[in-house]
């Protein structure tokens, strides 16, 4: 299975859509369309969104709260503004004419976002309820666009919670045999699973080894 991100074109800088998770930012297409819940579907999500509707290059949109907010220097938006990875403008539309954006399609979007905002029920577009989504004040900021990218592909063998792996014919665990890690497709390879994993299979095959020789 393959595993999405988002990534500029060659040459060019872009905020990572990593800052969905922390910060108040939105994704639009180039007509200023807004594609899903940003803040669920993360960056992978997004880039999955962009690979089901065909859309060529995402833009980050953000406002001056979040460009000079807490997570300025993690995710590097002055160094974005600076070597062209960000546009700024006083309104939207220069922003928005600024990166290759519809002005009017961004100006709705937000529109629609600081109406549904102040109506105290959320998203009425994607549903967002989470803390981050707001309206966006100005100076606004827009990237570069970003295109879903394959960074790694995930897959292995099936196991069971046990971490013993199982036939394919019929699911039955093979005696002896344990995937712990990337290796083992059952889980999403990330760094906290595979050590878990490894905690788990350790003490369950020294267990299996003891019975089997005692
Ligand atoms: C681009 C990328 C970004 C990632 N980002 C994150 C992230 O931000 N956060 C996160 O939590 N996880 C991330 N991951 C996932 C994480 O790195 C892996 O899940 C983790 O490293 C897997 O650990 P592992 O020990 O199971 O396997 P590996 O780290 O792959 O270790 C397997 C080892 O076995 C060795 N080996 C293979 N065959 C043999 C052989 N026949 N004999 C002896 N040795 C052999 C290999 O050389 C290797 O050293 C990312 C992975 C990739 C590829």
């Amino acid at each position: 299975m393959p595993k999405l991100f988002a990534a500029p074109r060659p040459g060019q800088k872009s905020p990572s859509w990593i800052l969905f998770d922390t910060d108040t930012a939105y994704l639009v297409d180039r007509y200023g369309r807004r594609l899903c819940n940003e803040h669920a579907s993360r960056y992978a999500g997004c880039a999955l969104e962009c690979f089901r509707q065909k859309i060529d290059g995402a833009f980050v949109v953000f406002d001056e709260a979040v460009f000079s907010g807490p997570n300025r220097s993690r995710w590097g938006y002055e160094a974005r503004l600076k070597n062209g990875g960000l546009f700024k403008g006083e309104t939207i539309a220069e922003a928005a004419q600024r990166a290759g954006v519809s002005p009017e399609g961004l100006e709705k979007t937000l529109q629609t976002i600081a109406r549904d905002a102040a109506s105290g029920r959320g998203d009425s577009q994607f549903g967002r309820r989470d803390s981050l989504f707001r309206a966006l004040k100005g100076p606004y900021y827009v990237s570069t666009p970003s295109s879903k990218v394959r960074f790694k592909t995930e897959g292995g063998l099936e196991v069971n919670p046990d971490f013993n792996v199982l036939r394919a014919a019929d699911d039955a665990p093979i005696p002896g045999l344990y995937a712990a890690g990337a290796v083992c497709g059952s889980i999403s390879a990330r760094l906290c699973d595979v050590i878990a994993s490894g905690l788990i299979v350790g003490k369950t095959a020294a267990a299996g080894l003891r019975k089997a020789r005692s």
